[in-house]
């Protein structure tokens, strides 16, 4: 008999009733150290207090008014995010993938509106993961993922991830002045912490201009502050001019936003988008809060500093265990382990070890932890993956 949850999820028996920080209480009184965070969501660790009071507050006030009213919650985090970032404007979604379908939809819009309906190619990468839309799965275009749904729509292909110089050449090479958009993680998430390096990013933006492609960059999970800066393209020094942001800014919210440039995001007028619930006062007032924590320069140092840290045990930790771990992947608190065994395996190991870390593909660990995760708890979460890790040497 199929469960009453559809059973779409692999899940684990383990069912959470508290969390502070970066700690959570199961139901049979067990304690984990959450290096997962909900996989990058719970950006300042659960239950932060400035969070649980302005989303009580806001509770407390009003919850939902619908788009075709002014939202001042709303206003004010539009404010906030273009204050920070390259962007001019604003549109906010219940989740990643609904960004991915509005960044679709504004970059096909743009070039219509300039007179090239035909202009429909889309440039993605291998590995990419958008969200779980038709159109998001189109765009990542993994096997696992659109099998059985098609058809697909059309337009999309995807790049190898470029691994040398020939492979960037090729990049170049298949971005041409019929491409729509080119749209990539800079750093790659469930693809398996694959960083873009700055080079790549640049020769994409070198090239979007010369051919007038957009280009839009999906920082759902490298995003708010997750690299030490407040979104990991400002590294690289280029900018998109559409942006996907997601997971952390809601703290555990369902929250997400484009981001866009007046430019890209000209075709997108009164009536050719919307949205139920995005936007919606309870979370607009919490993803303000979080904006305005982790965009404070004091707080991304402190991101840069945790993550160097970690780091710096992580590559302990492979030069401890070869036959477990390899090599460490990542930037800031977006790391990941990439593991001989399989990454399940090492998931479900750490369990009994009191530890939640986030299986992804390529064989890698992601360790996402809170961005404010006290150096204490670092040091406990590298003390519980050696325990982990000597377990399954143990066990091989
Ligand atoms: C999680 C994720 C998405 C999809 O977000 P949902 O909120 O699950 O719809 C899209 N892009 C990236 C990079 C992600 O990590």
């Amino acid at each position: 008999m199929i469960p009453s949850v559809l059973p779409t999820y692999n899940r684990a028996p383990i069912a959470f009733i508290r969390g502070e920080g970066s700690w959570l209480w199961a139901e049979d009184g067990r304690r984990y150290l959450d290096l997962g965070s909900g996989i990058a969501v719970n950006a300042l660790g659960h239950a932060h207090p400035a969070l649980v009071a302005t989303l009580t507050e806001q509770a407390g006030k009003l919850w939902h008014v619908s788009n075709v009213y002014t939202i001042p919650e709303q206003e004010r985090l539009a404010q906030l995010l273009t204050e920070n970032t390259f962007a001019d404007t604003v549109f906010f979604t219940n989740s990643g993938t609904e960004t991915a379908e509005l960044a679709i939809k504004m970059a096909r819009k743009f070039h219509y509106d300039a007179g090239h309906p035909e202009r429909i190619g889309i440039v993605a990468f291998e590995g990419a993961f958008h969200g779980r839309s038709t159109g998001a799965i189109a765009a990542a275009g993994s096997e696992k993922m659109v099998k059985g749904f098609g058809p697909l729509m059309p337009g999309f292909v995807q790049l190898k991830w470029p691994a040398s110089e020939a492979d960037l050449a090729a990049v170049r090479a298949d971005i041409t002045d019929q491409t729509c958009a080119v749209i990539i993680e800079p750093i790659q998430g469930e693809g398996g912490i694959r960083s873009a390096d700055d080079a790549f990013l640049k020769l994409l933006r070198q090239r979007c201009d010369e051919t007038g492609t957009l280009l839009i960059f999906d920082e759902v999970q490298c995003g708010m502050g997750r690299t030490g800066r407040l979104f990991a393209h400002e590294w690289a020094g280029v900018t998109p001019d559409i942006m996907m942001v997601a997971k952390g800014i809601g703290g555990g919210f369902p929250l997400g936003a484009v981001l866009a440039t007046e430019r890209a995001a000209s075709g997108m007028t009164a009536g050719t988008h919307g949205s139920t619930y995005g936007g919606n006062p309870l979370g607009c007032a919490v993803g303000a809060k979080v904006t305005e924590i982790i965009a404070d320069p004091a707080f991304l140092a402190e991101v840069a500093r945790k993550g160097a840290l970690m780091r710096q045990g992580l590559e302990s930790l492979v030069a401890g265990h070869p036959t477990v771990f390899e090599a460490v992947r990542g930037e800031g608190l977006m790391l990941g382990l990439k593991c001989k065994p399989a990454p399940a395996d090492v998931v479900k190991a750490g369990y009994d070890a009191g530890i939640l870390t986030v299986a992804a593909a390529d064989n890698v660990l992601r360790l996402l932890p809170a961005l404010n995760i006290p150096d204490a708890e670092i040091a406990e979460a590298l003390t519980r993956l050696d325990r982990t890790a000597t377990t399954l040497e143990q066990a091989a």
